[in-house]
């Protein structure tokens, strides 16, 4: 093994150790609050508490049982979208969903409904991680049990991004060792990538990103050059009021409905070696990478799942989802 890889490969081991000693409570700020969602609220309702609030995911509570019930997730409101496009004749229906109906709703218009993983706060941050990547949830809940009633709490939910940020701004002696470029230890998806145009639909990104099973596509013009980026945490804005039968904005008109604060699209090369993403992710707001040449033009995209992925997985024995 070359010395860059042998010390690439020490620096992972310095962040997976330094995975293992800290908990998930070690992510979360001093102070923070947190909004949970009754389960036996209407989908409608519970749209505009997350844009009022301006959050985009909330925990779910039974309050029948006393028992967490998963998260709720803009990827829920594009399932709702996509079930009132299969099944038009519901629409009044679609107004009287609960959140409890979610689930239903996936089944009808047939997703994989997505496993609701949670894990104690108090267990290694590297276990936390592990389970998000292996059940392909972005965000997970930590709940904790009450010692005196017995019954669950769900004390906050960490995401792929904060733990990113966790480990870029705590573990720079070992990031700073990852010397290999993104193209060298192939990070990220370089072919048959989903893009749209300004133009295109909303209906239709929102239809790629179910079937994909992604977050986000880049918007590009003719000549392949990037513009932008559609998240899935653009379809809120435009299903405001419940307007789901309107939605027949362009991804141009959609984006413009952004609020002002929007922190804008991140970029690399596939030159950039591994420890200068880190620096990206330490100083800024990172939620994915888009991969261009000098030019602009499109060549990839750079997930948050794809670099925690390595980070965790990368030259371990087996699986590249062993089991913890
Ligand atoms: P999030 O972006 O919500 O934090 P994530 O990090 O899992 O979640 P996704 O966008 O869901 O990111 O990406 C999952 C996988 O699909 C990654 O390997 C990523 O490289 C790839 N991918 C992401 N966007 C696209 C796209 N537009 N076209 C093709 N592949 C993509």
């Amino acid at each position: 093994m070359s010395p860059i890889d042998e010390e690439q490969l020490q620096g992972l081991q310095g962040v997976r150790d330094f995975l293992r000693i800290r908990t998930s409570y070690d992510v979360l700020p001093l102070s923070f609050r947190l909004i949970v969602l009754d389960n036996d609220l209407l989908i409608r309702k519970s749209l505009n508490i997350l844009i009022q609030n301006n959050i985009v995911s909330a925990p779910l509570w039974d309050s029948h049982n006393g028992r967490f019930a998963g998260l709720l997730t803009s990827t829920d409101f594009i399932n709702v979208i996509q079930y009132y496009n299969q099944f038009p004749e519901q629409i009044d229906n679609v107004e009287k969903f609960r959140l409890s109906s979610l689930r239903d709703i996936e089944k009808a218009i047939n997703v994989q409904t997505l496993e609701t993983v949670s894990v104690h706060p108090s267990r290694p941050l590297y276990e936390a991680c592990s389970r998000m990547l292996r059940s392909r949830a972005r965000r997970i809940p930590l709940v904790d049990v009450d010692d005196e009633t017995g019954r669950e709490t769900v004390v906050s939910v960490i995401t792929q991004y904060r733990i990113l940020k966790f480990i870029a701004v705590n573990t720079e002696q070992h990031t700073s060792m990852m010397k290999r470029t993104i193209r060298e230890i192939n990070l990220g998806t370089y072919t048959d990538l989903a893009t749209c145009k300004m133009t295109d639909s909303v209906l239709d990104v929102i239809n790629s990103m179910v079937v994909r099973n992604i977050s986000a596509v880049p918007v590009i013009d003719k000549n392949n050059v990037v513009l932008n980026v559609f998240e899935a945490v653009d379809v809120i804005p435009c299903i405001k009021g419940g307007a789901y039968e309107e939605l027949k904005s362009t991804v141009g008109e959609a984006l413009s409905q952004r609020p002002e604060d929007f922190p804008g699209i991140y970029t690399c090369q596939e030159d950039d070696r591994l420890d200068s993403i880190f620096q990206t992710v330490r100083q800024s707001r990172v939620h994915r990478l888009v991969v261009i040449d000098d030019n602009w033009h499109l060549k990839g995209i750079l997930s948050l799942s794809d670099i925690l992925k390595y980070v965790l997985f990368h030259g371990e024995e087996g699986d590249y989802f062993p089991q913890t």
